[in-house]
């Protein structure tokens, strides 16, 4: 079985959240077990030298995507044991940021056909699945039905993937002929919405009716995706191809995320040593962040994108309440300017108990999910999460709202919970936790050695995509 993994981003090669770990890990998984799986990646500027510079050219070709030729270059590398294809043209990926352009649309439909025309290109390459993945990729099912049925991809069947629903690809209808090339095809009723009182092009909706199974990232997602509070105005559609949606729960990978292993960690540590060990990052981030150095103030962290998402409403109204707790706080993410200019406001005022790191930082990541005793993480939707799966694994326990994935991964004896969006209900779960930290350390490192033993790895999730890519050809 021959599988085209398509994403926008992957790490170790470009990152802006939890995408890129599914799409640089979940390969490598289902590789194991015996498939034949490739990715396909814009060759974006963002890559790092030390990976471009190993790149090797396959091919190059024209490509039409409306009235455009574009010129389509195809590299690839060997990582991780899997073949990552690189599709290039500087002027669409050679960019400061990966997304947030003003023809981003353009650019992804580019991508979106660029994939399956290179697979026409390559010689022992003929995809039995094409799996794509959010919004970037969402045209991909579409061009394949609308254009290359006469091709060897005519019997590929379709898997999209959907990491976050609240972006979808919106857009004026008039770029279905003019960007999309789609005019005079069904697709150029089928992308149409009604929103509000207008009417949009909406790419994510068009993969959901042109692929032939869709995913989510977690099972209680699935569900919610269903209903029109989560639904972000799609939810008829999930709930009337409720037979073709499944909800399949993300790994992390473990050997990047290894608090064993861990090459960023002051003092490594396993299941075996952690209560003597893990202490020693937490007081060697302190003195780093010019925080007060001290082992026994519990160390609360944000790792984050910093925006609407991730409940940090709640956070903001409840920093006059850590500020007067006896907890530090350490915030790393990037996002929204007054989540940033709160956070940066309340360390500049308690710099020994907050610190605000405003920026995405690999590295910094790695020694907080050592260094914190909790990771906070009270979103208003969350597709998986992936901030409390490695927290559990660094025996740092996670504090969540109860939706999504968070809800399918974290309980009373891995962390700590609390259901309503409400800042009040966040506030009772904190000070349960501040609770535990003073008064019952043995339940802590209880709940520590259980998170450390749940196997969030690749090994189930890899499993359940192989036997969904069977089922679609059987
Ligand atoms: P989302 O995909 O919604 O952003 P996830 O929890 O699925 O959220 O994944 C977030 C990923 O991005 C995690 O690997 C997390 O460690 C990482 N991350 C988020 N913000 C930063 C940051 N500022 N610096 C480094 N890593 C970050």
């Amino acid at each position: 079985m021959q599988i085209l993994f398509e994403a926008f981003e992957a790490a170790p090669f470009m990152k802006t959240g939890g995408l890129a770990d599914v799409a640089g890990s979940m390969p490598p998984a289902v590789k194991a077990l015996g498939a034949d799986i490739r990715v396909m990646l814009p060759k974006s500027s963002l890559i790092p030298a030390v990976y471009a510079e190993k790149m090797t050219y396959i091919t190059s070709f024209f490509l039409n995507v409306a009235w455009r030729n574009e010129y389509c270059g195809v590299f690839s590398l060997e990582h991780n044991g899997i073949t990552f294809y690189f599709i290039d043209n500087e002027k669409y990926f050679y960019r400061g940021q990966l997304y947030g352009e003003l023809d981003d649309a353009e650019r992804m439909a580019f991508f979106s056909k660029a994939c399956l025309e290179a697979c026409l290109h390559l010689n022992d390459f003929a995809p039995d699945i094409i799996h794509c993945n959010d919004w970037h990729t969402a045209l991909t099912p579409v061009f394949l039905r609308e254009f290359y049925r006469d091709t060897k991809l005519g019997k590929a069947r379709t898997v999209y993937t959907i990491h976050n629903l609240k972006f979808q690809g919106l857009y004026d209808p008039y770029i279905i002929g003019d960007v999309l090339g789609l005019h005079n095809t069904p697709a150029d009723a089928q992308l149409r919405q009604s929103r509000g009182y207008s009417t949009c092009c909406n790419f994510m909706l068009g993969a959901c009716l042109y692929s032939d199974r869709i995913t989510t990232v977690s099972p209680t997602y699935a569900e919610e995706i269903a209903t029109e509070y989560f639904g972000e105005g799609l939810d008829w559609l999930f709930r009337k191809r409720k037979d073709r949606l499944q909800g399949i729960l993300n790994g992390i990978d473990y050997t990047d995320w290894n608090p064993e292993t861990d090459p960023y960690l002051t003092a490594n540590y396993s299941i075996d040593n952690f209560r003597e060990e893990k202490v020693k990052n937490k007081t060697a981030l302190q003195a780093d962040l010019g925080l007060e150095v001290n082992p026994d103030i519990p160390m609360f962290a944000i790792i984050s994108r910093l925006t609407e998402q991730k409940g940090l409403d709640l956070v903001t109204y409840l920093l006059p309440h850590i500020t007067s707790s006896n907890m530090q706080l350490v915030v790393l993410g990037i996002g929204d300017n007054r989540y940033e200019e709160a956070f940066s406001w309340y360390s500049n005022l308690n710099s020994d108990k907050i610190s605000a790191q405003i920026k995405f930082d690999n590295s910094l990541s790695h020694r907080l999910y050592a260094a914190a005793d909790v990771m906070l993480i009270p979103s208003r939707f969350e597709p998986c999460g992936l901030t409390q799966l490695i927290s559990m694994r660094y025996g740092t326990l996670p504090l969540v709202r109860e939706t999504g994935g968070l809800k399918d991964t974290v309980d009373n004896t891995t962390g700590f919970s609390f259901v309503t969006f409400n800042a009040d209900d966040m506030k009772y779960a904190l000070d349960c936790a501040l609770d535990v930290w003073n008064n019952k350390r043995e339940e802590w490192e209880e709940k520590q050695e259980k998170g450390m033993k749940s196997d969030f790895s690749w090994d189930t999730s890899a499993q359940t995509y192989l036997k969904l890519y069977q089922d679609m050809l059987c």
